[in-house]
C-alpha cells in the first residue's frame, strides 16, 4: 500500500498478547504513520509505583502519587519513548513485574482519568496508529479504522512465553498462561474501561497466522473501512 495522503487514526485493541503491538508497527511502517503503544504508557504509571513502593491496588495511594508525577510521551526517531519525571524509563518498564503492576494500576478510574489527555494528544496530529485496551471506545471513538485482535489464550501465551526467552527471562510457559489468564479477567471485568470491543469494530482472530499474514489482513481492513469512510464523506 502506498503512503495515505489522508492521515489516518487506527485503533487496536485486545487481550495482552494477541500481537497488537508487532502488528500495530508493522502497520505503521507501511502507512507513514506513528505507532503508539498505550501500554508503555500504563506501564510507566506502574513503574512509578513500584519505584516508589507503592502498593498498585491501594485506589488511594494510587491517586495521591498522581499529583506528583508526570508522565510524558516523546518520539524519537519516530520511536515511542516514556519519561516519568523527566526521565526516560527505555525497557524499564518492559520488566515482568512491571507488567503486573500496570494492569492493577490501570483498574483505578483516577489513573485512567490521568492518562485520558496523554493519549489523545499523540492523535491530535492525525495519523496514528494506536494499540490498548479502550482506543476504540473510549481514547479515540472517532478512529477511522477500529480493529479487535485476539487469538487464543494458549498461543498469546506461547507468543508471550518467546518473548520472554529472547529477552533471558527463562520462566515456565505454565507461568505465563496463568498470567495471562489473570490479566485477561483484571482487564475485562474492571468497571472501568473494561476490555470490550467497539460497536463498530473489525474482529480478527490471528490465532493461526503469522505477522506477514496478519499484517496483509489488516491492510485490507484498513483499505475497506477507509473506502467506506470516504463514500460516505460524499468523497470520489
Ligand atoms: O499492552 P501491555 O501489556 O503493555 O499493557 C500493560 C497493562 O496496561 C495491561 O495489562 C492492561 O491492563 C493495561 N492497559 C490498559 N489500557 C490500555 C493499555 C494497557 O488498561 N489502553
Amino acid at each position: 500500500m502506498k503512503k495515505t495522503e489522508k492521515k489516518i487514526n487506527v485503533a487496536i485493541d485486545g487481550p495482552s498478547g494477541a500481537g497488537k503491538s508487532t502488528l500495530a508497527k508493522a502497520l505503521a511502517k507501511k502507512l507513514g504513520i506513528n505507532y503508539v503503544d498505550t501500554g508503555a504508557i500504563y506501564r510507566t504509571v506502574g513503574y512509578a509505583a513500584f519505584e516508589a513502593g507503592i502498593d498498585p491496588s491501594d485506589r488511594e495511594a494510587v491517586t495521591k502519587m498522581l499529583e506528583g508525577i508526570t508522565v510524558e510521551v516523546k518520539f524519537e526517531d519516530s520511536v515511542q519513548q516514556m519519561y516519568l519525571n523527566g526521565r526516560p524509563l527505555g525497557d524499564l518498564i518492559r520488566r515482568h513485574e512491571i507488567s503486573d503492576y500496570a494492569s492493577r494500576v490501570s483498574a483505578i478510574p483516577e489513573v485512567r482519568a490521568f492518562l485520558l489527555e496523554t493519549q489523545r494528544e499523540t492523535a491530535r496530529n492525525g495519523g496514528t496508529i494506536m494499540d490498548g485496551r479502550d482506543i476504540g471506545t473510549v481514547i479515540l471513538p472517532d478512529a477511522d479504522v477500529k480493529i479487535f485482535l485476539s487469538a487464543s489464550v494458549e498461543k498469546r501465551a506461547e507468543r508471550r512465553y518467546k518473548e520472554l526467552i529472547e529477552r533471558g527471562d527463562s520462566r515456565p510457559y505454565e507461568d505465563v498462561l496463568a498470567d495471562i489468564r489473570e490479566r485477561d479477567e483484571r482487564d475485562s471485568s474492571r468497571d472501568t474501561a473494561p476490555l470490550r470491543p467497539a460497536d463498530d469494530a473489525v474482529f480478527f482472530d490471528n490465532s493461526e497466522i503469522g505477522l506477514d499474514e496478519s499484517v496483509e489482513v489488516a491492510l485490507e481492513i484498513i483499505k475497506s473501512k477507509t473506502r467506506r469512510r470516504g463514500k460516505r464523506c460524499g468523497k470520489r
